[in-house]
């Protein structure tokens, strides 16, 4: 595999940056992750709009211009001969002596890598996937897609033990969303996803998911998710750029609704298939 860093293609196993780095000590840094489809990157524009954000939140300007990245990204995947696979990128404050203020005089590090990706099993598409809920032990930022991601890994973690593939974030009786996913639930035949806030990451798939719905008329809109009713929903979905959209069946060890995949999502995963099925066409 070939990597990206700071202007330079080459081999993964060559890529290296200063354990003095920010990202390394701190965690002073913001990422993306951006699916490909047959050398397509999907939504490039909307992640990359996504890392500027992020960036500007954590005082930093971007590395280059939107465009000059994007072109930086096709190369890497082409570079990797990329069909289907996942680009990531990663920018941090750079290289500088320990000590938290930003330092004076820093170049950002700007990091690629290009990874294949096997599709997700059509088995968790038929069955659905188990969920457990979880205490929000983040940060009050979670808008901005740090690369801090501690008690993300530690509630995955746990999720695995549990045999569950996800775990849901639940801040003062309400669901944000999952630990690396955005989360919509259907109450009498309509679908909400939490808004925009600060304890939700504004996911790209989730507003591809908003989009389809409002062109096909379906039901599906942005609405705050009490943790209480959550075990009631009769459809339980998690969108993520990876996984695109997955059925939740089992939620804390119960099943959710009839404990089969509901048919709101298979409207919703069918529109979303077509829409990548155009972007390999073209
Ligand atoms: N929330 C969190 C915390 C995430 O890590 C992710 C995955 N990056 C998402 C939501 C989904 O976002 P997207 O659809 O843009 O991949």
């Amino acid at each position: 595999p070939i990597a990206y860093v700071n202007g330079t293609f080459l081999p993964l196993s060559e890529a290296r940056v200063s354990i003095l780095d920010r990202g390394f000590q701190f965690a002073d840094g913001v990422y993306e992750v951006i699916p490909v489809y047959g050398g397509r990157p999907f939504r490039l524009d909307a992640h990359l709009g996504r890392l500027e954000r992020s960036l500007r939140e954590i005082g930093m300007a971007p590395p280059m211009d939107r465009e000059a990245l994007g072109e930086q990204v096709r190369e890497l995947i082409a570079r990797n001969e990329g069909r289907d696979c996942q680009a990531y990128i990663q920018v941090t404050r750079g290289e500088a002596p320990r000590n938290h203020p930003f330092p004076d005089a820093v170049h950002p590090t700007v990091v690629m890598t290009c990874t294949p990706v096997t599709p997700v099993p059509e088995e968790w598409i038929r069955e659905g996937v188990s969920v457990i809920t979880a205490e929000d032990i983040r940060w009050a930022r979670c808008d901005i897609k740090s690369i801090a991601l501690l008690p993300n890994v530690m509630m995955r973690q746990k999720a695995a033990e549990s045999g569950a593939f996800e775990a849901l974030w639940v801040h003062q009786g309400q669901v944000m969303e999952g630990a690396a996913s955005n989360i919509f639930a259907v109450f009498g035949g309509r679908a909400v996803t939490p808004p925009d806030g600060s304890r939700v990451l504004p996911g790209i798939t989730r507003d591809v998911v908003l989009e389809l719905a409002a062109e096909q008329d379906l039901p599906v809109a942005s609405g705050e998710i009490d943790a209480a009713d959550l075990p009631h929903a009769e459809e339980i979905w998690v969108t993520s750029s990876t996984k695109e959209v997955l059925p939740v069946t089992r939620l804390d060890g119960e099943p959710v609704g009839k404990g089969r995949p509901g048919p709101l999502f298979r409207t919703v995963l069918d529109a979303y298939r077509a829409r990548i099925r155009e972007l390999r066409a073209r």
